[in-house]
């Protein structure tokens, strides 16, 4: 029974104001109306985001009709054009001059457009019943009896709640506490670490845009101007597609290291570089590339770090989304589109009329049923995408990297796979 005239069913926190607590935060608002309080809490002085780029997914953008924001979303972003068939895949470490591998089958991608762009929107949708609290980095929750959690802040004050979403990235304190706090015997205690510390890909992505007319004047034939492109190499690629209504092209270049993933990173996990350190990496590559690099504008670099395989995502009143619950790779640019599905599942389900401050577990346990082993089958999907541009495929599974692709001689390419995502792959035997 609804109790909009005035008493809220539960108070529900969501930690984490980005792409994923947002889009909670809207879903709950628009489906519950007044019934739910909701306190959004986020680190930061503001909602911020990084890097330039977004694809989002026709799933997403059914989601974002469903939240009645698809007319923004589609006004703000790049559409591919109606001739581009999906990304086109070039065998680039050729410093002669690559060639095309082969171009994707099906448009993945709805539409693409910039990162604080979808943020502003999501911002605008905010609901009245949604109290924002800046500079609020949760450290750790207590589960107080009878029921209600006591959230702690770095600042030392705290704050109470009824329900609990972590929506707070790769770092996650709320999947920290989640796994240091669980009854005995539900996972095994030598693996806590392991499911609460993010975990080291071996990977280093560098991100950067591109202004058009910049490398328009330089190399105004440069493949990158005509599509969204995929430049692949010996366990390097990048991809380049246009934002900001085409007036910037969005790079982000990718470089795996020799260690073994899963090994701790050493040194800043963030950091600026200068365009020389970016150039260097690519210095086996076609021209194009090389001229793309050039034009290359505040490049920074990141150690790609992921969520470890979790075997769950909620318990009792908390629950995960998003990169909280799953970070993954990027190579299936899905990971926000994974957050905003997260969001909607779980909002529907916690404004659902039916559900009631008592029956709030077994929503959160109907989430975690429909959404884990989805999003979990997405970022492995995402890792095998990410060893496929890298030319490590074959037998990666039992850790035997294929060897041969990366000679890239046109004549060594045959097609092997049609993917469950579309892709037709060229691969040797
Ligand atoms: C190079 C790269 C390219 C990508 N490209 C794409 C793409 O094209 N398409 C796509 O769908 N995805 C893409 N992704 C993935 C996407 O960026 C993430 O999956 C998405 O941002 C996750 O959103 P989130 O809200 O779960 O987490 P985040 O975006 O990490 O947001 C977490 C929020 O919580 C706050 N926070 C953190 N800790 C605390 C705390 N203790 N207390 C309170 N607040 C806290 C943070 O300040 C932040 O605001 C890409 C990722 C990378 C690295």
């Amino acid at each position: 029974m609804s109790l909009s005239s005035g008493t809220p069913k539960f108070r529900v926190a969501i930690c984490g104001a980005g792409i994923g607590g947002l889009a909670l935060a809207i879903t709950i608002g628009k489906f519950a109306c007044h019934d739910i309080h909701i306190d959004l809490y986020e680190a930061h002085d503001a909602i911020t985001t990084a890097g330039a780029g977004i694809t989002v997914s026709r799933r997403t953008s059914e989601v974002m009709q469903e939240l009645g924001m698809y007319e923004e979303i589609s006004r703000a972003s790049t559409k591919p054009p109606p001739s581009s068939r999906g990304p086109r895949h070039r065998i680039s470490n050729v410093p002669q001059g690559g060639f095309e591998w082969f171009q994707d089958t099906v448009k993945r991608a709805a539409s693409i457009m910039h990162r604080q762009s979808l943020v502003d929107i999501l911002k605008q949708y905010l609901p009245l019943s949604c109290r924002l609290h800046f500079n609020k980095r949760l450290t750790r929750y207590d589960k107080q009896s009878p029921g209600s959690l006591i959230l702690h802040f770095a600042d030392d004050s705290t704050a109470t709640t009824d329900v609990l979403i972590g929506a707070d990235g790769l770092h996650s304190s709320v999947r920290k506490t989640l796994f240091e706090t669980l009854d005995r015997g539900i996972v095994d205690p030598n693996k806590i670490g392991h499911y609460t510390n993010p975990s080291w890909t071996g990977k280093l992505v560098y991100r950067t845009v591109i202004p058009v007319k910049k490398l328009s004047q330089m190399d105004p034939n440069n493949i990158a101007l005509k599509d969204f492109t995929v430049f692949c190499g010996k366990r390097k690629h990048i991809i380049s597609y246009p934002v900001s209504e085409g007036r910037l092209l969005n790079v982000v270049a990718f470089v795996t290291k020799e260690q073994k993933p899963g090994t701790p990173f050493e040194g800043r996990w963030v950091s600026d570089v200068s365009n020389e350190e970016l150039q260097e990496q690519y210095q086996d590559f076609e021209p194009a590339v090389k001229n793309l690099l050039k034009c290359s504008e505040n490049p920074s670099r990141w150690a790609l770090h992921v969520v470890n395989e979790l075997p769950l995502s909620t318990d009792d009143r908390v629950a995960l989304i998003g990169d909280a619950c799953h970070a993954m790779t990027p190579h299936f640019a899905a990971g926000a589109g994974q957050a905003i599905e997260d969001a909607f599942v779980l909002g529907r389900l916690l404004a659902h009329p039916l559900t009631t401050l008592d029956n709030v577990p077994a929503a959160l346990k109907a989430y975690q049923d429909v959404r884990l082993p989805s999003a979990q089958f997405v970022a492995r999907e995402s890792e095998r995408v990410g060893r496929i541009m890298d030319f490590n495929t074959l037998n990666a599974d039992r850790g035997n990297e294929q060897e041969g692709l990366g000679n890239s001689k046109r004549e060594d390419l045959r097609p092997v796979e049609a993917g469950r995502s579309g892709l037709v792959l060229l691969l040797n035997g």
